[in-house]
């Protein structure tokens, strides 16, 4: 049994969404890149390699790991690249995206000979979540102004739209695209490639497959593109837990387990989004809220049902700690950092990597 606290990514599970991206690619042609910024443990790159196109980025770092350890066709954009990133980025990049037709016009003259890209902003989107709306009014993330995209085409090779956020809702998505086509479809005819970003829960139990991918080809043959997806969260989707174990029980006037790790700390977006998180199973007479050892009062991971009284020691599986979680973790509290291991296809658990008191002295100075 391997210590806790431990993000462990299952190869089989991660294997599941990338099967159902690869037939997506088959039956639309359109090319899946991996979002960094959700995911971007490159310990299982060498699995997701083999069902996926490449990376995509948000930054500097973001797009140099996604050249040295995934490989393939790696895709850079960034809100805004200072002028002393821009060459790395061009140096590491096969294609550079930029945010704002401020951006391409500062530096489509640095990125030697690179396609290009620009972002739209098509003013509707998915999300349930006002901090997580693109599309929100004021949005600094992409264009809306046709007549000032259209004089700055002949700089870019193709457009790139990201207006989903956990959408597992294929006629949303698909009345939305025909929402964007009518508005930019005379933009779409005039470039190479469009990507339509990432946020589809394609890989979601009973996804309509065969109608998104009709759907994806019938949009790249109308407009004579190429599309990309660009999926984070659906490419890995359910495919890690965060393992941890009870260190205190706590009865006032209800029962408390506090465990060996954090909201804060190692699944945050449950506090940015003000979610529960998820354990399965999830049933018995017995309910415990599940804390966390920060001193934070909300460092809550929910209240859950077991079939036995919990002891010190027991072990806590939460569920679905892949996407947004081990790329947003941090040192507060200073506490113990989860470590990160890998159940391989074969069901062998190995640690690729355990975290130190000089990690955590190394985070600062
Ligand atoms: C966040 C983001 C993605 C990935 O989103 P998911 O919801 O994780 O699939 C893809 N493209 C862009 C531009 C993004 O900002």
């Amino acid at each position: 049994m391997f210590d806790t606290p431990c993000y462990l990514i299952d190869k089989s599970r991660l294997r599941r969404n990338l099967d159902t991206i690869a037939t997506v690619r088959e039956k639309s042609g359109v090319k899946a890149l991996l979002a960094l910024k959700c995911f971007a443990t490159w310990s299982v790159f060498d699995l997701m390699r083999d069902y996926m196109d490449g990376t995509t980025s948000s930054s500097l770092n973001e797009v140099r790991l996604g050249r040295q350890r995934f490989g393939k066709e790696t895709h850079a954009y960034s809100v805004a690249y200072a002028d002393g990133e821009i060459d790395a980025v061009v140096a590491h990049a096969d294609k550079v995206i930029f945010n704002s037709i401020s951006q391409l016009e500062r530096f489509s003259g640095r990125v030697l000979g690179l396609p290009c890209g620009l972002r739209l902003n098509p003013g509707i989107s998915s999300s349930n979540f006002a901090i997580a709306d693109p599309a929100q009014p004021f949005s600094r993330l992409g264009e809306m102004d046709i007549e000032k995209i259209e004089v700055n085409l002949e700089n870019v090779s193709g457009l790139m739209i990201h207006n989903n956020c956990d959408n597992a809702d294929f006629d949303l998505f698909d009345r939305m695209l025909g929402v964007i086509e009518s508005r930019f479809g005379p933009l779409f005819r005039r470039v190479d490639w469009v990507s339509l970003g990432g946020g589809i829960h394609f890989t979601g139990d009973g996804y309509p497959i065969d109608a998104f991918s009709d759907r994806l080809k019938a949009f790249a043959d109308v407009h004579g593109v190429q599309v990309y997806l660009e999926p984070g969260e659906a490419a890995v989707t359910q495919s890690a837990t965060l393992e941890t174990t009870v260190v205190d029980v706590v009865e006032t006037d209800k029962k408390f387990a506090v465990i060996d790790a954090s909201t804060e700390a190692h699944m945050l977006d449950l506090l940015i989004y003000r979610q529960h998180a998820e354990m399965a199973p999830d049933s018995g007479d017995h309910a415990y809220t599940v804390c966390g050892r920060s001193c934070l009062a909300g460092d809550v991971f929910g209240e859950f049902r077991f079939p036995q009284p919990l002891g010190i020691g027991d072990r806590i599986s939460l569920r679905d700690a892949a996407g947004y979680t081990m790329v947003k973790k941090n040192w507060f509290n200073g506490l113990t950092m989860p470590a990160i291991a890998i159940r391989e296809l074969d069901g062998q658990v190995r640690t690729v990597r355990a975290f130190t008191y000089e990690d955590y002295e190394t985070s600062l100075s």
